[in-house]
């Protein structure tokens, strides 16, 4: 995870789920990810960036893209 982000993720008051994804855990539902849960690397490229796993994804981008 690279400065920028972690800065933002601070100012939107995630800074203690930095922590969570450093450990692999995703900071919304605080599972552990495994990057083989990815369906492609549009969602792989997505859990790099926010860390979300596959099915929070799915709950929060689910709605407004249709893959
Ligand atoms: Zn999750």
């Amino acid at each position: 995870m690279n400065i920028e982000k972690r800065n933002l993720l601070r100012e939107l008051g995630f800074w203690q789920e930095v922590a969570i994804v450093e450990d692999c855990r995703c900071p919304s539902c605080a599972e552990r990810v495994d990057e083989d849960e990815f369906r492609n690397e549009v969602f792989m490229r997505e859990f790099e960036s926010s860390g979300l796993c596959q099915g929070c994804q799915d709950t929060v981008f689910g709605y407004k893209v249709a893959w």
